[in-house]
Formats: structure tokens, sequence, C-alpha cells
């Protein structure tokens, strides 16, 4: 951060608010202080029968990759509103969602991540500006090795898995960053 938001100064520092435990970004001019907290990543794993709808991305990171139709949510918008949103953005696609389905933790990017279950309501879709493809797949076509994220691929996995046993929960999980190799791993190989 350079300038305050509040006030427009550019004497900011980070440093630890009275009464606080982290190093915040606050303004030495208006002592605004200006919290940083996670972002919500909001989507869906809209279906048409057997099938589950996948967007190939048209925009970094991960161009060219699928992924499930997710976006951040916005200020002043529900989750499920945000959801819907960014189905119709990225697939033009209408769905009916379903209950929540996978609550995922990023910690390391500050991210939350929340995917619906979704009924696909027609086959009018396509792609919008930032997809590249929209299309159908079945289980067994799902390219995995070109999946964009780990959550994506988690939650297509939990899905086909919890189709096959009949039961569809809220799955909550984190994924978290793979500690570093030390020099001991490293030199073993
Ligand atoms: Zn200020």
């Amino acid at each position: 951060m350079k300038f305050c938001s509040h006030c427009g100064s550019a004497d900011i520092a980070l440093r630890i608010p009275p009464g606080d435990s982290l190093p915040r970004f606050v303004c030495g001019a208006c002592d605004a202080i200006h919290y940083e907290n996670p972002k919500i990543v909001v989507g869906c794993l809209p279906v048409w029968e057997d099938r589950v709808l996948l967007c190939k991305r048209a925009i970094e990171p991960r161009l060219g990759r699928w992924t499930l139709p997710a976006g951040f949510l916005e200020n002043g918008e529900t989750l499920q509103a945000g959801a819907m949103r960014e189905t119709l953005e990225e697939a033009n696609a209408r769905v009916e969602l379903l209950p929540l389905y996978a609550l995922i933790s990023l910690p390391q990017i500050a991210q939350v991540y929340m995917m619906f279950r979704a009924r696909l309501l027609d086959l009018d879709f396509g792609p919008g500006p930032e997809s590249l493809e929209v299309e159908l797949f079945d289980e067994a076509d799902i390219p995995w090795e070109e999946i964009a994220f780990r959550t994506i691929a988690r939650t297509l996995r939990r899905f086909f898995l919890d189709r096959r046993l009949g039961a569809f929960g809220l799955h909550v999980s984190a994924l978290e960053r793979r500690p570093p190799l030390t020099p001991d791993l490293v030199a073993a190989g």
C-alpha cells in the first residue's frame, strides 16, 4: 500500500497497532488502520445429467487450463448471486444452485473458496470473455492433467466419489503450501 485510501497521505507504515497482535498498514497522517483480510472465491459445479460443465481459461493465471466457473465475490453480493454471476459471465450458463458443497481455506494466498453444486438449466451455454471453450464432460473424460487449480481438482474428485456413494455433504478442508524440501531430503534424492 502506497497511499492511504482514507486521506491520500503517503505516510503509511506497516506496524502493530496498540492492542493488536499483527502488523497492519497504518496511516501516520489520519491514523486509519488498513486491515487486509482473506478474499472469497465463489462458484459452482454445474451438472447436466451425468456430465459436468468446465470452462477453459482465456486469461492468466493458468491460461488454457480447465476450471469450474468461479471468481471473487463482490461487495454487496450474496454468495449465491456471486456463484450465478460468475457462471453466467464465464460460461453464459444459467443454473439452479443446490447446497453449498466445498469450502476450502487457502491461508497462504489469503483466500477462501466456496463452491455450490448446481443444476444446469439448459444447454444454451458458451464461452464468455474469460473462457476459450465451455464443455460438458463425463467423469471418464475429465482432463485431470489440465485442471487449472488444486481446489478445482479436489472439488471434482470429491464430487465423483460422493456421486458413487449417493450422498453429498459439505466438505470443509484446507490446502496449504507443501513445506519446502530440506537440504537433507534434496541430497538424498
Ligand atoms: Zn490516512
